[in-house]
């Protein structure tokens, strides 16, 4: 009989010192996701960016650590605006989309090819609902939408008509992806092995970070949400988005000073 699962902790509270130091210790990835992570939610999702802060620490970071991003975003679309500061992996489309590109990704960009013309004819008309197309997944968003509830029932019933859609629901977004696509915990063990860790740290805020926390857990790594919940796998916590950089700052100045 298992004990009743822990409460997650506050990665940064004094009590969890040994922890970090630990991690620093040792030869971890450092994984993060974007949205919500490194960088703030904002209304417009073209205009979110990292502060300079975070920038500056995930840059040093990224000198002494192998460092990650892992985002639902399409990989062009980060490079296009964020110069990705020698990170060893940018994984895009919640796992599926590498550089060099990865077997399961033709199969993915068919299957969205497919799905791409009956969600834009079951939404034609709806201004509240926007589809955004990501070649290796789809999502439809409907932030700032006036009705919330009716523009999510209205893109529940749409992706309903995507044959081989797994659906995720995030913050205002639905996220469709090819059933049997890598999700972000897949993505995770892949990296591992490419950068010879033998920890790792991973950093997320959304219910599509599920998986890769308990990926992260299985590997007895730190796994990270960026705000409290009670409905998470994540073991630890950080108390809001502007708490990431200094947990980076942490983990930079234990393996300066070493
Ligand atoms: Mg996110």
């Amino acid at each position: 009989v298992r004990a009743a699962r822990a409460q997650p902790a506050d990665l940064l509270a004094p009590e969890q010192t040994a922890v970090l130091d630990a991690l620093a210790a040792r030869k971890p990835l450092l994984a993060f996701d974007f949205d919500g992570t490194l960088a703030p939610i904002v209304e417009d999702p073209a205009s979110a960016h990292p502060d300079a802060e975070t920038l500056a620490a995930l840059k040093r970071a990224a000198a002494l650590y192998p460092c990650a991003i892992l985002t639902g975003r399409a990989r062009r679309d980060l490079l296009a605006r964020f110069h990705c500061l020698g990170m060893a992996e940018l994984v895009g489309n919640h796992g599926v989309e590498w550089d060099p590109p990865i077997p399961q990704m033709g199969a993915a960009q068919r299957t969205v090819a497919a799905w791409a013309p009956l969600l834009e004819k079951a939404l034609s008309g709806d201004p509240e609902v926007r589809i955004e197309n990501k070649s290796f997944s789809l999502a439809l968003h409907y932030r700032g939408a006036g009705d919330p509830k009716r523009a999510l029932a209205a893109a529940r019933s749409a992706a309903a008509l995507c044959e081989g859609a797994e659906v995720s629901e995030g913050k205002c977004v639905l996220n469709l992806i090819p059933h049997g696509s890598p999700h972000k915990g897949d993505a995770l063990k892949t990296i591992l092995s490419r950068q010879r860790c033998d920890s790792l740290l991973f950093v997320g805020d959304d219910g599509n970070d599920e998986p890769a926390f308990q990926v992260t857990n299985s590997l007895e790594g730190l796994s990270v949400r960026v705000g409290r919940s009670e409905a998470t796998s994540a073991r630890y916590f950080l108390a809001d988005q502007a708490h990431v950089k200094k947990l980076i700052q942490a983990l930079v100045v234990r393996r300066e000073r070493t």
